[in-house]
């Protein structure tokens, strides 16, 4: 199973993300994640995404489709994966295409987790508060947020033309969501 989960900062990409996986046996793959370790290992790459990160903007295409390119190639995803936080731009999902079309693989399905704008925000203030992220004061949030309608969403057409995608309703109890998903993808 190859998944790719889409929706916008706050929607539960995440922790939805960590308990199909867990269904499904496959890896999670967070590119958010990734980065972090990155900066917290001091790499060339974390301090140069860092500055990014911190703005609430994108990490440069080139930089994510290296990172990606590298991960996707290792033994581990044959046992199949879920893109948590990747592509998030028209070129990244250009870019994922043609690695996939040069091993042989291809995508099984895009999940696009969906919620109303105000309990999006309700959630990451609460995640900030909880979690220590840096990211996740107000004024990033509302910046990541606009970087999603702006950049992320278009993607939403890319998969839907692809015919891969399924739109899962994000509002409600944790579990429930779970069960759609899991439901969706048979
Ligand atoms: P996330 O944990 O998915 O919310 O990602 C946190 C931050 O990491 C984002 O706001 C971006 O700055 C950066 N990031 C994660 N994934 C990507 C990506 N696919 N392309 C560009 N930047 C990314």
């Amino acid at each position: 199973m190859r998944l790719i989960f889409l929706g916008p900062p706050g929607v539960g990409k995440g922790t939805q993300a960590n308990r199909v996986k867990d269904h499904f046996n496959i890896l999670h793959l967070s590119t958010g994640d990734i980065l972090r370790d990155e900066i917290s290992g001091g790499t060339d790459l974390g301090k140069e995404a860092q500055i990014f990160m911190d703005r609430g903007e994108l990490v440069p295409d080139h930089l994510l489709l290296k990172m990606m390119e590298q991960r996707l190639l290792q033994d581990d995803c044959s046992r199949g994966y879920l893109l948590d936080g990747f592509p998030r731009t028209i070129p990244q999902a250009d870019g994922l295409k043609e690695i996939l079309e040069r091993i042989d693989s291809k995508l099984d399905a895009v999940i696009s987790l969906t919620a109303n704008q105000e309990e999006l925000v309700r959630r990451l203030v609460l995640r900030g508060k909880q979690s220590g992220r840096s990211d996740d004061t107000p004024e990033v949030i509302r910046q990541r947020q606009k970087v999603y309608w702006s950049q992320t969403a278009p993607l939403l057409e890319y998969y839907r033309k692809e015919n891969l995608l399924i739109d899962i309703d994000g509002m409600g109890e944790i579990d429930e969501i779970t069960k759609r998903i899991i439901k969706a993808l048979g």
